[in-house]
């Protein structure tokens, strides 16, 4: 049983101690105490299928006992920096990590968060071609620091600072966008922010396989391809940010871009990389890694050991428990269901996703596509009530966002299509 403070006690501390821009869920908050593989709990014991363990991209479930011993154990017997002095658990998660990859993209940099990764990712491609311009797609999230605010495109995550040369491109999005599903034509709004806004050569290109704090808007099909050929004829990278789509969660294949039929030469991973520990990667070639020995630089704490021994965990276990195939075949089923509920509600828009990457877009007018920003709200407090959390995002804040751990199983994606029905059958 729970011995802590209750509700109201650390609410009270949140709002002495901690930031005022911290946000949070539900009118009235839920005190999490525990967690267990796809359920939470809170200090009452009540349990609550999580539906969006995303927000950490809890991938092998929560406390999944294999990484709980591999941390508990490395933290046992050594957590220090990973500057100065050797040790394997770091070389051993890299040659892992890189095993999963395609092509050259074998080297490998540890960061602390996604933010960080695009960061560096950034930074590496203006040195490794000489150029400052880069391209991300109106409606990403790729951080919130000087560079990847600027990468991020939705005036919510900005702050009126300086962002320099990020230029943000029509984003191919077939629900919103103004040319439908047709990737190709989307992708001409890359040469032409190459032709008008730059001098004609860039430094890279960077998009999530399928936008995630944006509303799981899975890029038109054709679009990448066409996008990472046009930046490559402007002498520019291509920087794929895995940072929700990788480690397994689009079923189809281990990372999203895979999807797409594209080969990065630079990739981010964060969230799912760990977890839930706090742990993030940039993966690209030996020629373009070569660019940061031009200066000293480290990360006290990229790829420390306890982190790198929770990530080499990780792998395993999306390996033993075949969280890929998991992600598919029940990722599969609640689309299909999800579809089936948009035919009896009005209210839904849309259903889009891959895997357990999932997106329910709540309109007041299928036609005029008005979000609908208020009974969304309603109807995730009534799943809510019902022991169902589920997340939400999208420029307009309409779209439910279903990311679970990946050990979901196909009686939790029932549980959770009846209950959003029974939600939406109450407003
Ligand atoms: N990229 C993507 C696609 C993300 O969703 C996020 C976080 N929501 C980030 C980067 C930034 O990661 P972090 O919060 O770990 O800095």
């Amino acid at each position: 049983p729970y011995s802590g403070p209750s509700l109201d006690e650390i609410f009270k501390k949140r709002k002495e101690f901690l930031s005022p821009s911290m946000f949070y869920f539900y009118k009235k908050p839920i005190n999490v105490v525990h967690g267990k593989m796809q359920y939470l709990f809170d200090e009452s014991g009540r349990r609550y299928l999580d539906a969006f363990g995303g927000i950490a991209t809890v991938n092998c479930g929560h406390c999944h006992p294999d990484v709980v011993e591999a941390i508990v154990n490395q933290t046992k017997s050594l957590q220090h920096s990973t500057i100065l002095y050797f040790n394997h658990a770091i070389a051993d998660f890299a040659e892992a990590l890189a095993s999963k990859l395609p092509g050259n993209l074998k080297v490998v940099f540890f960061t602390n968060s996604g933010t960080e990764a695009n960061e560096l990712a950034m930074m590496m491609a203006r040195l490794y071609t000489g150029c400052h311009d880069i391209i991300s797609l109106r409606n990403a999230y790729h951080g919130n620091a000087a560079g990847t605010m600027g990468a991020t495109a939705q005036s919510n995550w900005k702050f009126n600072v300086i962002q320099s040369g990020v230029h943000h491109a029509l984003n191919p999005d077939p629900y919103r966008g103004v040319f439908g599903s047709d990737g190709k034509q989307y992708a001409k709004d890359v040469q032409d922010l190459i032709h008008f806004s730059t001098s004609g050569r860039v430094a890279a290109f960077m998009s999530e396989a399928i936008q995630g704090v944006g509303g799981i808007i899975e890029l038109a099909p054709g679009y990448l391809s066409s996008a990472y050929s046009i930046i490559r004829d402007a002498g520019g990278l291509c920087i794929a940010d895995e940072v929700q789509a990788g480690f397994a969660r689009t079923g189809s294949h281990f990372w999203g871009f895979e999807g797409h039929g594209v080969v990065p030469d630079i990739v981010t991973m964060a969230k799912g990389i760990g977890n839930g520990i706090p742990l993030g990667a940039v993966v690209t070639t030996p020629e373009i890694a070569e660019v940061l020995t031009r200066r000293s630089y480290f990360n006290t704490f990229g790829g420390n050991p306890v982190c790198t021994a929770a990530g080499h965990a990780v792998l395993r276990v999306i390996e033993k428990e075949k969280l890929q195939e998991n992600a598919h075949v029940v990722g599969s089923y609640l689309k299909e269901r999800l579809i089936s509920l948009k035919n009896k509600h009005e209210i839904i828009g849309d259903v889009r996703g891959r895997g357990l990457m999932l997106g329910v877009e709540l309109v007041t007018d299928r036609k005029l596509k008005t979000p609908a920003k208020v009974e969304i709200l309603l109807v995730m407090e009534r799943m809510k009530d019902m022991g169902v959390l589920v997340g939400k995002g999208g420029f307009f804040g309409n779209v439910f966002r279903i990311t679970p751990p990946l050990c979901f199983t196909k009686e939790d994606a029932d549980f959770f299509v009846d209950v959003m029905d029974h939600a939406m059958s109450k407003i």
